[in-house]
Parts: structure tokens; sequence; C-alpha cells
């Protein structure tokens, strides 16, 4: 299995490429991107399938066109689909960005398990930087989207957003094994052992 991590947008996204034997996932394709195109169009052979953390529009920008230009399927937490096509919601409208507007073909729940070929995911749902938001345990490998970043966490100030709800999910993070590494939606990767120590948002 390999992940490759690429920055995508003005709002520097980490966009993540995972590819194993039978399965290739892309996780918040923030901006169309030849790349990411090409990664799922050369593993057309495999199972795949686009992963969205949460509906904000610098991690969901490139997902419908390339979901289009991919055949590939588009997933999401359950209650975040709607922000997709909300333009309040998903920051377009304040960023001044223009989006399609789409709906995602599958939604998750909390602690739903999912398997892309070899690739066997877990959600967790992890309200707070936004309502619906979850991040996707891949093995000892957490994509966090804007919940956790190396040593802080994601903003509430925008619609849905709530601090209580997010530290909630942080604690929740935090349960999980120390060694897991974190890729978040933004900055370097971390782990959850380090967060515990050294995040200075959680106490
Ligand atoms: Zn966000």
């Amino acid at each position: 299995m390999e992940i490759k991590a690429i920055t995508l947008g003005d709002m520097g996204t980490n966009c993540y490429l995972v590819s194993g034997k039978s399965g290739a996932v892309v996780i918040d394709p923030a901006v169309n991107s030849a790349e990411v195109t090409e990664f799922l169009k050369k593993n057309e052979n495999k199972e795949r399938l686009i992963l969205i953390t949460h509906a904000h529009f610098d991690h969901i920008g490139g997902a419908k066109t390339l979901s289009e230009e991919t055949d590939t399927k588009i997933g999401i937490g359950e209650f975040d689909n709607d922000g997709l096509s909300n333009p309040n919601k998903n920051l377009s409208q304040l960023f001044g960005v223009d989006l399609t507007h789409f709906s995602a073909d599958i939604l998750f729940k909390d602690g739903e398990k999912f398997s892309v070929g070899d690739l066997e995911f877990e959600v967790i749902y992890t309200s707070g930087h936004t309502e619906g938001g979850v991040c996707y345990l891949l093995n000892d490998n957490l994509f966090s989207g804007d919940t956790l970043f190396y040593e802080s966490i994601g903003r509430t100030d925008f619609p849905t957003g709530d601090l209580r709800k997010l530290i909630n999910s942080v604690h929740k993070l935090f349960e999980l094994d120390g060694k897991i590494k974190v890729f978040s939606g933004h900055g370097p990767s971390t782990d959850i052992d380090h967060e515990k120590q050294f995040n200075p948002y959680i106490r």
C-alpha cells in the first residue's frame, strides 16, 4: 500500500492518493488536477473511490469533474452531503470560488466499515469543524481532514462549526492507537501519540 500526498489549490490542501493491490482511492481532491486524474486512470483495473472528509470548497473542488472523467463514485459523511450543493456551508460564497454543485454517491455513517479492493477503511464521525465531517481510518493511517492538524485543530468559526463538538471529536481520535499516523487536510502529517502530548488545544 502506498500513500502519496500532493498539495493542491490556493488553500494548500493535502490531497491523498492511496493505492493498494486491488484498490485505489483519492481523498479530498481540492481542485482539478491532471496528476489526480491520471492516478485514477492508471488504476482503472482496480476498484476505485473518491473520499471527501468534509464539504468545504478547498477539499471538494475537483471531485465532480474527477468523478465524471474517471467514472469513479464519491463518498462523504452522511451529514455533510448537503454542503456539497450549499455555497454558504461549503464556503464557496465567502471565498468567492466558482464551484460546481454536486451530490455524493455514497453516504457514510459513524463506525461504518467499507473496502475498496484490498483497502479496508473505517469511518469515524468527527463533527465540529463542520457538522458532518468524518475521518477515514486505513490500517494505521488516519485521514483527519480539518479535524486534527499537527499541533493544531480545525477552525470552528465557519457555518455549522462547533468548538465543543470538535474537541469531543479529537478526544475520540485520541482513543485510537498512539502509533497511528495522522494525514491532515493541511500541513505536515503527525501521529496520535505526538498530538496527545503536544497539541495545545486539547487538555
Ligand atoms: Zn475545512
